[in-house]
């Protein structure tokens, strides 16, 4: 989400400003730091990082700070580093011209962290597409409030985007080549578009509905999605699975924890059995379907026995993959004020268990695919390896094979003969 809305900045300010991005902070003009508060850690970096570029205002540079932190502390920015011109919100993002003229105007640093509803969309720039693969936000926000996490505050309520928004910016996209599309969003299963903008009384379609309408564009090959929540995961999404080859065979579905009591703290709303549920009905459907999950270790109060289940779910589902972190308590979340009692050296001790785990199954997930043939869109030539080339299989693996560059954006199939935990080589097949 967070690279998403960077390419959002860089396109604004490429369309209003003619702006060009550069690597160099030495170059720049302007330079803009997107923020994340989900953990602690990403928010305290944002001021040592603000720190480091701090002598380039002597020569006139510009400095904004976007997305959560900004969000979430707002004036409170400029208070610590006066320094900063700019700071706006995941959904101000669009307004980022209009301030820092008015920075110029005014001379004094501006804010703007409201959230504008959908309007952040309408104000866009088509997107400058580099590949074969894109991003597209189909909503904002979030209206789940789980007991730990400060999205909604920082990000407002979940909003969909009109369906027929949503579909004009796909055809855009694969008319500049993109033939795999990332639907994005908090959880996008909780899409509920209104059919025709703007019309009051049309339609509102979900998720589903919007995989089926993708799916039967040709130009669009392959589809995948980030992230849903296992709560809105019904049959209709799963039947999804079952008429849509264009779904990928990958699903990365939070779990977040694997016993109820933990569960019910953090207001998931539903319970590791249901968990297991849903993807026994998906696995009906897709019995090889690789699956990867976000999980918290150290929630206040998880006891041994708590992480034993958290254990035991890992291994009955098998996950492929895992975004696992020891929790950190937001400020203004519920969760932030429960008793904590469990020492971080044993919250360390039990995530490394967990990627471990995680990663030895990976390794025998790999090992499985030594002999098959794997459907990759090819990405990019290697960097370090003449006439090697690297893209993405549907399980989310990196593959290496030897190809001509004139495979770049296409999607290819390659036999696999060494497997790593997360990389593949392999020996393209010839048609
Ligand atoms: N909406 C998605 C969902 O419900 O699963 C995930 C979005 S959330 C921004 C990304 C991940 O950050 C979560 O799945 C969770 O594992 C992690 N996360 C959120 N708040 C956290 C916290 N306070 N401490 C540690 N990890 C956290
Ligand atoms: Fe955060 Fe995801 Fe829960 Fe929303 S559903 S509050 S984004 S963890």
């Amino acid at each position: 989400m967070n690279e998403y809305d960077s390419d959002k900045m860089v396109d604004v300010m490429h369309g209003a400003e003619g702006y060009t991005q550069t690597d160099s902070v030495d170059e720049a003009d302007l330079i803009l730091f997107n923020t994340c508060s989900v953990r602690e850690k990403a928010q305290e970096k944002v001021f040592s990082d603000l720190g480091r570029v701090k002598h380039l205002k002597a020569k006139g540079v510009q400095i904004g700070v976007g997305g959560c932190v900004a969000s979430q502390e707002g004036a409170a920015i400029i208070a610590r580093a006066p320094y900063v011109d700019v700071v706006f919100g995941p959904q101000t993002l669009h307004r980022l011209p209009e301030l820092l003229n008015a920075r110029k105007a005014k001379n004094k640093p501006q804010v703007d962290i409201t959230f504008p509803e959908i309007e952040k969309f309408d104000h866009l720039p088509p997107a400058r597409v580099d590949g074969a693969c894109a991003f597209v936000s189909i909503m904002e926000g979030c209206s789940k409030y789980c007991s730990y996490c400060v999205v909604p505050y920082t990000r407002g309520e979940e909003v969909s985007r009109p369906f027929d928004d949503v579909m004009a910016e796909i055809t855009h996209l694969t008319k500049q080549g993109v033939i795999e599309v990332n639907l994005l969003g908090q959880n996008v299963n909780g899409y509920r578009g209104q059919l025709v903008k703007g019309d009051a009384t049309s339609e509102i379609v979900d998720f589903a509905y919007l995989l089926d309408r993708i799916g039967e564009m040709d130009a669009m090959k392959r589809i995948r999605y980030t992230t849903s929540h296992p709560n809105e995961f019904g049959q209709r999404l799963i039947d999804c699975y079952a008429r849509n080859p264009k779904l990928v065979n990958h699903l990365h579905l939070p779990v977040q924890h694997g016993s109820d009591r933990i569960l019910m703290a953090m207001k998931r709303g539903y319970t590791s059995l249901q968990f297991k549920s849903t993807i026994r009905k998906l696995r009906a459907i897709r019995p090889d379907i690789s699956i990867s999950s976000d999980f918290i270790v150290g929630f206040p109060g998880e006891t041994d026995a708590d992480f034993e289940k958290m254990m035991a779910l890992i291994h009955e589902i098998g996950f492929d993959n895992s975004f696992s972190f020891i929790f950190s308590p937001r400020p203004g979340t519920p969760a932030a004020n429960l008793a904590d009692d469990t020492p971080h050296a044993v919250k360390l001790k039990r995530l490394q268990h967990l990627q471990a785990t995680i990663e030895a199954n990976a390794q025998k997930i790999a090992q499985r695919k030594l002999g098959t043939v794997q459907r990759v869109l090819v990405e990019r030539a290697a960097d370090k390896l003449a006439g090697q080339l690297l893209g993405r299989s549907e399980c989310n693996r990196v593959v290496s094979f030897a190809g001509h560059p004139r495979l770049i954006g296409q999607l290819v199939d390659v036999t696999i003969t060494d497997a790593k935990a997360y990389s593949l080589k392999g020996e393209i097949v010839i048609q």
